[in-house]
């Protein structure tokens, strides 16, 4: 997944908290247990789950029935326990006999825990079919209902999933833990004339029935669970790869990603044959929250990266690689997501490099090495460890995006050290040797060390690495990522800051677009009004229809209260609904000083075109601003 750093506030861990010790204390947590599912998943795991499910527009819910085929671990349990939010339980069966069911109160970050007994005569079975009847509320974390209005044809209304990390269990009741692998089927019953895709075996000739069937063969994780039906069409671009959209914007979306073929048999020659069939993208809405989710044979992508010259495909080269690391191999609890968001971030960059050359690769680390320093300004010592062992005293309290960057350059640091001729193939050995399961940190650092580190002994030791897992902030010899033509264009800034370069002469028109924001974001402190005219109206920042343009652009009018740019940052917050590209816009002019208010009426007015994710994240920037 791709997404801005405060929003993971779910990615976190609780401490074990002991309410009768008034001071609180860093106590070391159980790194392999997963704090943010109530699942006893020691006592009962589930194997494959079959849903048949309708989605109902009009109400704002999907009802029906799953089945949990479920194996028994423990002898003496009697309770299943899954996780749950805000879930209408309607009956449960436990191998055809009627089963009782609780709940527990609602916890506010993890939903709540539903406990099964199971019916008498049922103590030393094995094999155990779960049959739930239930539907979600309106309010399902997971799943957004638009309206038609906000479409791109705005004719049919949408509707789609977002069950990482843990909100799954809003529209499944089930073991929502990483840890656990299902395969699945659905049965899928939407209105007439819409299409329903899930991240399973997607048919591009299945007729537009309104009755869906789904199977996905191999095991995954719940938070790769996914659905989305709206008025949607398929495009092919290559062999296995093609696009799903609304038909207004398949056109736009098939020249954008034309590479995704080719990107797709270059991770393959590098990492290891592509385990999951087909490769297609869904193209979403604009209110979808984050730039891309990496759901199995169907990546969810923003349109926001629909910038008309494929400049910012590095998103589809993200999700694409989760096909390896996050998919493939994932992290066992949400403590090591950054065995799926570091390797993934690492990866990314070599595809990139691979399609598009080393320049271009470079100019991203440096943008990516960048947000890492920002990152870890705002976050916690105890949170800037890839794999963190403390546990924490604040609950919203997070990794920010620092495991996604600090986790990319610990791999670029082992690449630098032992060659692409070493690691590329060790990589490759640690996806087959780890596929199809779900692994720890600790699992990942043993692997390491026994195929890397021993194998060429004496060029990196088992406590560098450790130091990367363990330690805040960034070890000594941290490989510092450089780019030539983004360095030139820092310079750029500072002279014409200066008065030293006229504007004309500087170069934006040959630029990448990744060359304009570090210029954008290498501005000096000290401007002046007219020179931000001066640059606006030589470059049109304003108008720029590339989102990271955009974004870079208004982050500076709104934190330098350039007024005279006010109107067109206002038309970027309602068009976009990626948290990424409008939470730091309202961060900084909430935090300018005059415009606070100004900030929250903007986010009044636009926050119905918004995600409930992206609202919370704002939300929680806003009152972090306070
Ligand atoms: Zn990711």
């Amino acid at each position: 997944m791709r997404v801005i750093a405060l929003l993971l506030a779910t990615v976190m861990l609780f401490a074990c908290s002991d309410n009768e010790d008034p001071v609180p204390q860093k106590e070391a947590v159980d790194v392999t247990h997963d704090y943010f599912s109530f699942a006893n998943t020691d006592q009962f795991v589930t194997d494959h789950i079959k849903l048949n499910l309708t989605v109902d527009f009009d109400l704002k819910e999907l009802r029906g029935l799953v089945t949990l085929k479920m194996r028994r671990l423990d002898p003496a349990a009697s309770h299943i326990t899954l996780d749950t939010r805000d879930l209408h339980i309607e009956g449960v069966l436990v191998n055809g006999a009627e089963a009782g069911f609780e709940y527990t109160q609602q916890h506010p970050k993890l939903g709540q825990a539903l406990t099964i007994t199971l019916p008498g005569g049922l103590e030393q079975q094995h094999d155990l079919l779960v049959k739930i009847h239930y539907k979600t509320d309106p309010s399902a974390t997971a799943l957004q209902w638009l309206p038609k209005e906000l479409t791109a044809g705005g004719e049919h209304p949408f509707m789609f999933s977002q069950s990482q990390s843990i909100h799954a269990r809003s529209w499944i009741p089930l073991q929502d833990s990483p840890s656990v692998r299902i395969t699945y089927e659905a049965t899928i019953h939407t209105p007439a004339r819409l299409l329903a895709v899930m991240s399973a075996d997607n048919d591009p000739l299945t007729p537009r029935s309104g009755e869906y069937h789904f199977n996905m063969p191999q095991p995954i994780p719940s938070y790769l669970l996914a659905i989305a039906v709206g008025n949607i069409y398929f495009a092919p671009i290559g062999e296995v790869t093609g696009i799903y959209a609304e038909p207004e914007m398949l056109d736009a979306s098939t020249f954008e990603f034309a590479s995704t073929q080719q990107m797709l048999d270059t991770a393959a020659s590098l990492y290891g044959p592509y385990q999951w069939g087909r490769y297609d993208l869904l193209i979403l809405p604009p209110s979808f929250p984050f730039g891309g989710m990496e759901n199995p044979r169907l990546s969810f992508i923003t349109p926001s990266v629909l910038a008309g010259d494929q400049s910012l495909v590095s998103l589809i080269a993200h999700e694409l690689a989760h096909s390896w690391s996050g998919n493939l191999v994932s992290n066992r609890t949400w403590r090591d997501v950054w065995l799926n968001e570091g390797i993934t971030s690492y990866l990314d960059a070599r595809l990139i490099e691979v399609l598009f050359g080393k320049e271009r690769a470079d100019e991203e680390r440096v943008l990516s090495y960048r947000e890492l320093l920002l990152g870890l300004e705002k976050v916690s010592p105890a949170m800037q460890a890839l794999a963190p062992v403390e546990s924490i005293d604040d609950p919203d309290e997070s990794q920010g995006g620092v495991h996604y960057q600090k986790g990319q350059l610990f791999l670029q640091h082992l690449e630098n050290t032992f060659g692409r001729e070493a690691f590329d193939p060790f990589l490759a050995a640690y996806f087959k040797n780890f596929e199809f399961q779900s692994i720890s940190s600790e699992q990942f650092l043993d692997y390491l060390d026994q195929n890397l580190l021993t194998k060429y002994p004496g060029k990196f030791s088992r406590e560098q690495a450790e130091e990367w897992l363990y330690q805040p902030g960034l070890p000594a010899d941290t490989p510092i990522p450089h780019s030539a033509t983004l360095e030139e264009a820092a310079r750029n800034a500072g002279s014409w800051a200066a008065g030293e370069l006229p504007v004309n002469d500087i170069p934006v028109s040959d630029w990448s677009p990744h060359t304009t924001v570090h210029f954008i974001n290498s501005l000096p402190l000290e401007l002046t009004e007219g020179q931000l005219i001066e640059l606006d109206e030589s470059f049109g920042f304003s108008e720029s229809r590339n989102a990271e343009i955009a974004r870079a652009w208004f982050i500076q009018v709104a934190a330098r209260r350039h007024q005279p740019a006010y109107q067109a940052m206002e038309l970027h917050l309602i068009r976009y609904g990626r948290t990424r590209l409008i939470y730091p816009v309202y961060i900084a002019l909430a935090k300018n000083g005059v415009d606070a208010e100004l900030a929250h009426e903007l986010f009044n007015g636009a926050r119905d075109n918004y995600h409930p994710l992206t609202n919370s994240a704002i939300e929680h920037g806003f009152r972090k601003t306070e």
